[in-house]
């Protein structure tokens, strides 16, 4: 398997209604710093993004951000980034993404979150990519998700190995070790 050298983070622009969301992403952009991980991402001081930033940034890693022109004012960039790329479109922001990255990590978040993380899955299942993907639950926020792909597969709309496509981690230390499996 390629060294892992960049983890694209998907997470939310809001931070959830647990402390614990904020918590976990901070601890991962500690831990990917540490590690000597880069961390792309959306860019975003907000949510979930900007803690991932910050945590990432405080110990000294990198984190590179991604933000479509017409977003910058709507999602304003984490201070002190070692670079933002400024993109044209939602969709140039994810291929920018998919390029600079080894590695997806989804932390918990929203819709867009979840279309990003979607359309990641999807590329691996079309042979596009064989990059590791990890939900990084945190608690059972991915457990929904992962039911709803059971059910999929259960009702003959997916293949059973879709489940091999992308790996669930409950810690930020699992989320490390499912990357590098
Ligand atoms: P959310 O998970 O909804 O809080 O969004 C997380 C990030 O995904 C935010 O920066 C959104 O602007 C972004 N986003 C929302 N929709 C899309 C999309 N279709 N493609 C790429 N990024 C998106």
């Amino acid at each position: 398997m390629q060294q892992i050298e960049t983890v694209c983070v998907y997470c939310g622009a809001s931070s959830g209604h647990d402390a614990e969301f904020a918590r976990f992403a901070s601890a991962f952009g500690t831990a990917c710093a540490r590690r000597g991980l880069g961390v792309v991402f959306g860019g975003a001081a907000v949510g979930l993004m900007g803690r991932v930033a910050e945590g990432a940034l405080g110990a000294g890693g990198r984190a590179v951000g991604v933000v479509p022109r017409f977003m910058e004012e709507a999602e304003f960039p984490a201070a002190g980034l070692t670079e933002l790329v400024v993109v044209e479109s939602l969709h140039a922001r994810k291929q920018k993404m998919f390029e600079l990255a080894d590695g997806f990590v989804a932390l918990p978040g929203g819709l867009g979150t979840l279309e990003e993380a979607f359309e990641i899955i999807t590329w691996r299942q079309l042979g596009l990519h064989d990059k590791p993907i990890v939900l990084a639950s945190c608690g059972d926020y991915w457990k929904p998700l992962v039911a709803l792909l059971d059910h999929v597969v259960a009702t003959g709309f997916a293949r059973r190995d879709v489940a091999g496509l992308y790996a669930v981690a409950e810690s930020v230390e699992e989320v490390f070790e499912r990357l590098s499996a």
